[in-house]
């Protein structure tokens, strides 16, 4: 069943005249996790909010469960799209215990009722022992768990979440990522989670959708945005690449590093661009042969990073172990180390 379904939605800010979100359509099954990435600006929130009820687009419809919540005609109210929302800031009541701020949301039904589910949150979140706390003495992450346990206590047709773990420190980040990923799959909710953080995206994502500019650039799992980049908007902002200008020969593709035995079937030269990461190159010392120079070193624990510099101008990252430490300056011969490095366009 499809829990989310946007047709065409649009919303443009008067004082913006580029729209914040442009002719977006995208369905959500229910059961899904969708992680909405993309750089700052790009139309994330605005995107939620449109969910939420908290905007109105301009033009297109959006339906949660087939029922039509916003269109040129319609407009639901936030409080009747059986929708839940946790936001970066948590937004906790200060004056009421963690308690009372899961039961927010079962305002109006019965009093065991209440009890029972704000424990089974609790529970679920793994504080139960806290449940007579305050917000001001939880740490950032017991207060981004009580934010959650509220969200989902009303059992949400619908979780939308916006930077949730943003004002966490980086390890609390990491631990909060598995936490969370681990409940909301447990229930079954079906979530819309947004974050500007790669890696965050596709930990937390059954699908991305990568969005630029207010447009979905590309909508697929975790595995196809990493490895199967439709565009260099998403290679580079996802895959941290390098690029490599290339032509279409006989044979593959022509590179400043040779040829590449990738045929393609497009006329022979034709401009491609190759996009090749840290692990996609390798390089060995080269005093005689050497097609690229060492510029910097970077040590990155379990290995190092080298930034070389080709003759041809271009710069490219590789990866070597510890075992072999090699000087800026020096010459070596690199070449392309992936058998299918991805193409783009
Ligand atoms: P993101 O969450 O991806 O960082 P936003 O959805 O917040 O992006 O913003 C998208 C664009 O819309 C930005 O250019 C932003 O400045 C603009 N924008 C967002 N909200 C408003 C608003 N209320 N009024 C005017 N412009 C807005
Ligand atoms: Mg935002």
């Amino acid at each position: 069943m499809i829990a989310l379904s946007l047709h065409h939605v649009s919303r443009t800010f008067a004082q913006n005249p580029r729209p914040a979100v442009d002719d977006l359509s995208l369905d959500l099954p229910a059961g899904q996790i969708l992680a909405l990435v993309g750089p700052s600006g790009c139309g994330k929130t605005t995107t939620l909010r449109l969910i939420a009820g908290l905007e109105c687009p301009d033009r297109g419809k959006i339906f949660i469960n087939g029922r039509l919540m916003a269109s040129s005609l319609v407009f639901v109210p936030p409080e009747r799209r059986g929708v839940g929302m946790v936001f970066q800031d948590h937004a906790l009541f200060p004056h009421l215990t963690v308690f009372d701020n899961v039961a927010f949301g079962l305002r109006g039904k019965p009093r065991t009722q209440v009890r029972q589910t704000v424990h089974a949150m609790l529970e679920m979140v793994g504080l139960q022992a806290l449940a007579g706390r305050y917000p001001h003495a939880l740490s950032g992450g017991e207060r981004q768990r009580v934010a959650l346990a509220r969200a989902l206590a009303p059992r949400p047709v619908l979780v939308l979440m916006d930077e949730p773990f943003s004002s966490l420190d980086a390890d609390m980040r990491l631990e909060m990522r598995e936490q969370v990923r681990g409940i909301l799959k447990e229930m079954g909710a079906t979530v819309v989670f947004v974050t500007h953080d790669q890696e965050e995206a596709l930990f937390m994502g059954d699908r991305l959708a990568v969005f630029r500019e207010g447009r979905m650039e590309q909508l697929g799992t975790p595995e196809e945005i990493f490895h199967a980049s439709t565009s260099r908007f998403v290679a580079e902002f996802m895959g941290d690449s390098d690029f490599l200008p290339g032509s279409v020969v006989h044979e593959g593709i022509h590179t400043p590093l040779g040829v590449i035995a990738q045929p393609l079937s497009l006329p022979a030269g034709t401009p491609v661009e190759i996009a090749l990461r840290a692990d996609d190159v390798d390089f060995v010392p080269d005093g005689q042969n050497g097609n690229a120079v060492i510029v910097e070193r970077f040590f990155r624990g379990a290995f190092h990073v080298y930034r070389l510099r080709l003759e041809s101008g271009e710069v490219l990252h590789a990866f070597k172990e510890h075992t072999l430490v090699l000087p800026a300056g020096m010459r070596v011969r690199a070449r392309i180390s992936a058998e299918h490095p991805l193409i783009v366009f």
